[in-house]
């Protein structure tokens, strides 16, 4: 089967950025009011396979994909994509967005990470990297952020 992400690019579907070695769309299935995925152009598996000057393209497209998502009318894209989604769960997580209190606001910060092996939750074998946008009080409380993925010890000041 090919590569999701390969597809993607390729068949130029939701492309919001894209640079020499990178491109990112809105995640279908987001955390969050603005959740992005930046995707090496080239099929690499692991964050450690990129080059150097991979590496340079993505740290500008991080601060491009940012500035984009702050500046995108959310409330539209998750409209367009809860009435045209990629299946049921897609439209549901979009709904979600839709409901979400922030939604209209600047995000007040981002959780950036990568699932580095089946192990830390990869599901698809092309590396993504998620721009996670936060708002305050999205979640009762934050502390801890990324710890969080084994939740028992997310939060060290508890
Ligand atoms: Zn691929």
């Amino acid at each position: 089967m090919e590569c999701i992400f390969c597809k993607i690019y390729k068949e130029k579907i939701g492309i919001i950025f894209e640079n020499r070695h990178f491109y990112a769309q809105f995640d279908r299935f987001p955390v969050s009011p603005g959740h992005t995925q930046v995707i090496p152009k080239r099929h690499v598996l692991s964050l450690l396979d990129l080059t150097d000057k991979e590496w340079k393209h993505l740290k500008a497209a991080l601060s491009s994909v940012i500035k984009i998502i702050e500046s995108t009318n959310l409330k539209k894209i998750y409209n367009e994509f809860a009435n045209n989604p990629f299946n049921e769960k897609s439209e549901w997580f979009c709904r979600q967005m839709l409901k979400h209190k922030s939604i209209s606001r600047k995000p007040d910060g981002y959780n950036i990470g990568v699932n580095e092996g089946r192990a830390a939750g990869r599901t698809i074998d092309h590396l993504h990297i998620h721009i996670i946008p936060r708002y305050f009080k999205d979640v009762d409380n934050p502390t801890g952020g990324i710890r969080n993925v084994i939740p028992e010890f997310g939060n060290y000041k508890r």
